[in-house]
C-alpha cells in the first residue's frame, strides 16, 4: 500500500497537490478496490484518500475541479460493484476520522464514516429508538443516506433531520430533510454530486430493553436468512412494486446459478455472492442473465440496487 510512481503528468500534478492536502499515510495510489468493497471485487483506484476533516474534503473537491479529474465518495463499499478496470480519478473514503458519534437530547450526530451498527448501538445505549432497523447493515451512515437504506419497517429517511455536505464547487452545504428528496433507495445526492460528511438524526425516547430486543430479533433474522458468510453487496436488485426480487429469482429456478465466480446465493436468491475469484464482469453477466430470465418468466424488469462504478 506504499505510494507508487504516478503515471501521467496530470497524475503527477494531482499527486503533488493531494500530498499538500492529505498526509501520506492517508493517501494511496493504484489501490485495489477489492480491499475496500464487501464483494471483494474491483480494480484499482488511481488515488484513494481518507480525509481527516471537512476542510480536507473541500480542498480535495476544489483541486479535482481545477484539474478536471473525477471524484467519488465511498463509505464501507457494501453497496457497490467496482469494475475490473477500477476507478479513474480520486476516491474519497470516510474512515475513522469521520466515525465519531455524539448526541444532544434526542438528536444524534454522526460522522459519515460511522457504521450503521455503531450508530444503532449508540442510540440503544442512550435509550433512543428509531435506528434499530439498521443493526447489521454493513454500511456507513453516509452511504445509508445516499442510498436511503432500509430494512424491516425502518428506513434512514424516517430518522434523518439534516446532513452536512461538501458540494462539487467545494462549498460546505447543509441539507434539511425536505431538501434530500428521499424516495425508495433514492436521495438527491445521487444527482447533485455532494459528499455527505455529517448526519443528524432525530430519534425518540424509548426503552433500552425494548430497543435491544428488537435489535436482537433483526440480527437473528439476518443471520438465518442472509448469506453473511460470503462476500456480497446485499440485495442485488431493488424490490419491484408488488413483488420480492428474491422470490421471483427463486421461482425462475436460479438459486445456485453461477457465471464464473459469481453465484445466485443458495441461501437467499436476492443476493449475488462472490463464490470465489469472481470478477466484476462475472457479476454483471450474472445480473443480465437473471434479469433476462425473470423477465421472460414473469414480465418483471429487475433493477439493480447495487451501484456499478468505475471505468467500463
Ligand atoms: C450483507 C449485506 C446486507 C445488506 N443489507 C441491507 C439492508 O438490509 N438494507 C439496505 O438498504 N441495504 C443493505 N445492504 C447494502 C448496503 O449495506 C447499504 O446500501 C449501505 O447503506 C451502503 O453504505 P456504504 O457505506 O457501504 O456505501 P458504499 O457501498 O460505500 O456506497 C454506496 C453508494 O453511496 C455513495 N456514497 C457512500 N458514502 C457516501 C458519502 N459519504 N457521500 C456521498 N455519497 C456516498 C457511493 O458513491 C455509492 O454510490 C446490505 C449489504 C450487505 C453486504
Amino acid at each position: 500500500m506504499c505510494l507508487q510512481k504516478a503515471k501521467s503528468k496530470l497524475e503527477q500534478e494531482l499527486l503533488a497537490s493531494l500530498k499538500e492536502i492529505i498526509a501520506a499515510p492517508r493517501l494511496y495510489i493504484n489501490e485495489p478496490m477489492s480491499r475496500h468493497t464487501s464483494f471483494q471485487i474491483g480494480g484499482p483506484a488511481d488515488f484513494l484518500v481518507f480525509p481527516a476533516s471537512v476542510q480536507e474534503v473541500s480542498a480535495v473537491f476544489t483541486l479535482v475541479r481545477e484539474l478536471g479529474v473525477p471524484v467519488l465518495a465511498l463509505g464501507n463499499g457494501s453497496n457497490v460493484l467496482v469494475s475490473d478496470k477500477g476507478i479513474r480519478g480520486v476516491v474519497v473514503k470516510f474512515g475513522d476520522d469521520f466515525a465519531g458519534i455524539r448526541h444532544l437530547g434526542k438528536t444524534v450526530i454522526a460522522g459519515a464514516g460511522a457504521s450503521l451498527t455503531s450508530v444503532s448501538r449508540y442510540a440503544a445505549d442512550c435509550a433512543l429508538t428509531g435506528m434499530e432497523f439498521a443493526v447489521g447493515i454493513p454500511g456507513s451512515i453516509g452511504g445509508a443516506v445516499f442510498m436511503n437504506a432500509g430494512a424491516y419497517d425502518g428506513e434512514i429517511s424516517k430518522v434523518i433531520s439534516a446532513v452536512t455536505t461538501v458540494c462539487p464547487d467545494g462549498t460546505v452545504q447543509r441539507f434539511n430533510h425536505a431538501d434530500i428528496r428521499f424516495d425508495y433507495r433514492q436521495s438527491v445526492f445521487q444527482q447533485n454530486g455532494c459528499i455527505i460528511c455529517e448526519v443528524e438524526l432525530m430519534l425518540e425516547q424509548g426503552s433500552e430493553k425494548d430497543i435491544l430486543a428488537k435489535m436482537d430479533e433483526y440480527t437473528n433474522s439476518r443471520e438465518t436468512k442472509q448469506p453473511l458468510e460470503m462476500p456480497s453487496a446485499g440485495s442485488t436488485f431493488k424490490r419491484p412494486p408488488g413483488y420480492y426480487a428474491g422470490t421471483l429469482i427463486e421461482q425462475t429456478g436460479l438459486k445456485g446459478f453461477s457465471i464464473g465466480g459469481a453465484q445466485v446465493s443458495n441461501k437467499h436468491a436476492g443476493f449475488v455472492v462472490n463464490a470465489g475469484g469472481a470478477t466484476a464482469a462475472d457479476v454483471l453477466a450474472l445480473i443480465s442473465e437473471v434479469q433476462r430470465r425473470v423477465f421472460d418468466k414473469f414480465g418483471v424488469r429487475l433493477q439493480p440496487e447495487v451501484r456499478v462504478i468505475g471505468e467500463k
